[in-house]
This record gives structure tokens, C-alpha cells and sequence, in this order.
């Protein structure tokens, strides 16, 4: 069956086409800077195993209607296009980023559905909303095709109330559902998976944390199979120092930013969520940048790099007590996936706990999954590419097989 995966975003639709007898990409883009006049559409087409085709047109956008239109023609498009219609779509699978207490899983789409996602539109309120215009759009395009919401939050739903319970007055909690949720769980879900199946047991048996460390970043605790702690909270901002995230704070700076330098609420939150992180520090949130600025000398890039892994120390370490026992460590995403130095800062210390890094095999760089762990190590650690897209298609597959059973 061949299914479209689709991220929608307040200004921007990302989608990809996957066929999934072999689980092979058949087209992957983005349509960017949807109502502004200078929309784009980007895809790759990979009509057979020969290189991909880029695409690429620049046009007013008005809408998520008309961008998701574009992109579903360019791939239905007569000779350059890899379907030759959109009814060869068998399946349409969202990324949802907030699904609340309502979804411990992927589910078939309906009005019922929607009304859930939207009622979780105070969780998330930049992404739900846009969320739902993807899928708004989808039905109208697609109807009668299955549709089918993956939630960033499911894989979470397993963390018992003392880890995601926050020492408020409890009434936030009932009334409000004011709690940690987690996030990235598809990515979580996914990593944990294939190392399960490298380790060669099965995942319900295994112990793991896995460490996403992308623009945003977390560390999941996953206890025979299920989430039972990870560091991003209510919203995205909660855990590790991130990109642009301050990640954990003590509360009363938010207090003191008000009363001491008469900041509002809304520039508080866009200090917090976008000029905080990596980039607050030394003023650069990519770490290729970071790295480049450390070997010139320069000090606060050092340092900016310091203060991130001297936190994913902490929270791996903390996960390990929360675990007890720990059959794989995994780093995923793009700075997991790709940066040996984080990696080796982040495990700093830990031969104490057993956990030994082979820096030969740590600096190695691979687009498959590798091993990194010493060959005497207590836990295996390995570094595994995240996707999140292959991710979305399966979950959405296993659902749609569940209703068909
Ligand atoms: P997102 O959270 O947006 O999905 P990604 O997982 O793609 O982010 O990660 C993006 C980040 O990965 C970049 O900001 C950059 O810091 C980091 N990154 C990408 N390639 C490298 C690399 N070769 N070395 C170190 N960091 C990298």
C-alpha cells in the first residue's frame, strides 16, 4: 500500500509518499511560506532506484487547500510524477503533535477524532490548529481514504502519575490538565524499536533510554517496551537545553523577568522558546557552528556546549535509577545521530556505572545504525537515524490492519 505521511505546520506542509511493501520513499517535500506571496513547493521524486528528481516551484500559496494541492499534483503529474493518480493512495497518515490524555495510540480519524484534537487546542496552541488544517484539507482532497492521526504524545501516555504529576495545587491538574505530557514519542517509539531488534530481544523485555537530540531535544526512560519518564513536559520547553529552548529553569525567573526588567507574558515565552537554548548562551543554535566556534577559541560556544551535555548527563544518569537495569543506550536525531563530542561529553563519567565508549567506533559516521560501546561495556550503546516519516506509516499501517481484523 502506498500511504502519504504529512506534517502540517502553521505556514508549511511536509509530506512524503511511502510505499510500504518495501518501505521504500517515493516522494519527500515541503511547501513552504503557505499565505505569504512567496509560497514554495519543493519535492523529490524517486520514480525508480536511480537518484532522486528535484521539483521545485515558487508561487503564491494562499492556503494549507492549495499547498497540499500543489504537492499531490506534482505527484501525480504525467511522466515526472511516481503515482499515476491520488486514488493509488491507499492510506493518509497526520503527524499530531498534542493528542492530551485522549490517545494512547494511533487512530482512524473521524469527527469524533477531531473534536478530541481540538479540544487539546490549549496544550498546543500553535500546533493542533495547524495540525487539524492538514487534516481538514486531506479529507476534502482524499475523501474516502483512511486518514489516520499519529500523536506525538501516545507513546508518553505510560508514564505513571508520580513522573508526570507537577507539585501544583492538584485542581490544575483535574481542571485544567496541567501535567507533563512528553513528546517526540513517534521518534522515541521508533528508536527503542530497532534497538530492541539489534539487541535481539524482543521490546516489551527491554530496558533502554533513548537520547533525541535534534533542534529539539529529550531523553526517554523506556521500561519494558513503555515510556515511564522523558524530559519534555506540558510543552516542548520543559528538560534539556535545546536549539532555541531554555529547557528546565527555576519558575521564578519567569517572576523576576516581570518585575525586574517588565517583560510581558508574550515576550517572556518568545525569549524562553526562541532565544534561549544553545542560542541564548553563545548566540549560534547550530552545533556545527558551536564546534567550528570551539576550535577558534571562542569561549561561550565551549561553554554553550558544556551546559548541554552536563544536562543530558544528569538526566541519563537519572534515568538509569529510575530503570535499575538498562539493556541499550541510543542517540538519535540530528546532533545524536551525527556529533561524536556530544555524544562522548554526554557519557562522561559514566564508566562508573559500567558504560564504556569505543572512540574509534564513536567517531565513526554512518547513515545505518552503529554501535559505539566498548566491547566490555554493561550496556550497549548505539547510535541509530532516526525517522519519523517510516515511523508515522507503520503505526498508521498497524492500525488500519487492527480495524480490518
Ligand atoms: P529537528 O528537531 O528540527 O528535527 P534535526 O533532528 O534535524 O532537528 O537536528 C537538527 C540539528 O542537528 C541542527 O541544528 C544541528 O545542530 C545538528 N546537526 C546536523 N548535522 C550535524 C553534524 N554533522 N554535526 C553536529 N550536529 C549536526
Amino acid at each position: 500500500m502506498k500511504v502519504l505521511v504529512i506534517n502540517s505546520g502553521s505556514s508549511s506542509i511536509k509530506y512524503q509518499l511511502l510505499d510500504m511493501s518495501d518501505e521504500t520513499v517515493l516522494a519527500s517535500g515541503l511547501v513552504e511560506r503557505i499565505g505569504e506571496h512567496n509560497g514554495l513547493v519543493r519535492c523529490q521524486l524517486f520514480p525508480d532506484q536511480n537518484g532522486g528528481r528535484q521539483v521545485q516551484l515558487e508561487e503564491k500559496i494562499p492556503d494549507h487547500q492549495s499547498g497540499m494541492r500543489r504537492a499531490v499534483d506534482l505527484l501525480t503529474n504525467g511522466e515526472n510524477g511516481v503515482i499515476a493518480e491520488k486514488s493509488d493512495i491507499g492510506a493518509i497518515c497526520h503527524r499530531v503533535v498534542h493528542g492530551g490524555e485522549d490517545f494512547q495510540k494511533p487512530i482512524t480519524i473521524n469527527e469524533q477524532v477531531i473534536e478530541a484534537i481540538e479540544k487539546n487546542i490549549p496544550l498546543a496552541p500553535l500546533h493542533n490548529p495547524a495540525n487539524l488544517d492538514g487534516i481538514r484539507v486531506a479529507r476534502e482532497l482524499f475523501p474516502g481514504t483512511p486518514q489516520i492521526a499519529v500523536f506525538d504524545t501516545a507513546f508518553h501516555q505510560t508514564i505513571p502519575d508520580h513522573a508526570h504529576i507537577y507539585a501544583l495545587p492538584y485542581e490544575y491538574y483535574q481542571e485544567h490538565r496541567v501535567r507533563r505530557y512528553g513528546f517526540h514519542g513517534t521518534s522515541h517509539k521508533y528508536v527503542a524499536g530497532e534497538c530492541a531488534a539489534l539487541l535481539g530481544k524482543p521490546l516489551e523485555e527491554c530496558n533502554l533510554i533513548t537520547v533525541h537530540l535534534g533542534n529539539g531535544c529529550s531523553i526517554t526512560a523506556v521500561e519494558n517496551g513503555c515510556s515511564v519518564d522523558t524530559t519534555l513536559g506540558m510543552t516542548p520547553l520543559e528538560g534539556l537545553v535545546m536549539g532555541t529552548r531554555c529547557g528546565d529553569l527555576d519558575p521564578a525567573i519567569h517572576v523576576f523577568l516581570h518585575r525586574q526588567l517588565g517583560y510581558d507574558i508574550e515576550k517572556i515565552d518568545e525569549i524562553l522558546n526562541k532565544r534561549s537554548g544553545l542560542k541564548g548562551i553563545c548566540g549560534m543554535n547550530d552545533m556545527r557552528d558551536i564546534h567550528a566556534e570551539i576550535s577558534k577559541g571562542n569561549e561561550r560556544a565551549r561553554l554553550a556546549l558544556a551546559v548541554q551535555t552536563y544536562r543530558n548527563r544528569k538526566y541519563i544518569a537519572a534515568y538509569m535509577a529510575v530503570l535499575g537495569r538498562v539493556d541499550g543506550l541510543v542517540f538519535t536525531a540530528g546532533i545524536g545521530e551525527n556529533d561524536p563530542v556530544v555524544r562522548e561529553q554526554s557519557l562522561q563519567g559514566f564508566e562508573m556505572f559500567g558504560i564504556k565508549l569505543d572512540p574509534q567506533l564513536n567517531s565513526r559516521r554512518e547513515k545505518s545504525p552503529f554501535l559505539i560501546s566498548a566491547a566490555d561495556s554493561k550496556v550497549a550503546v548505539w547510535v541509530i537515524p532516526t525517522n519519523e516519516e517510516l515511523a508515522i506509516a507503520r503505526e498508521s499501517i498497524e492500525v488500519l490492519k487492527s480495524t480490518n481484523d
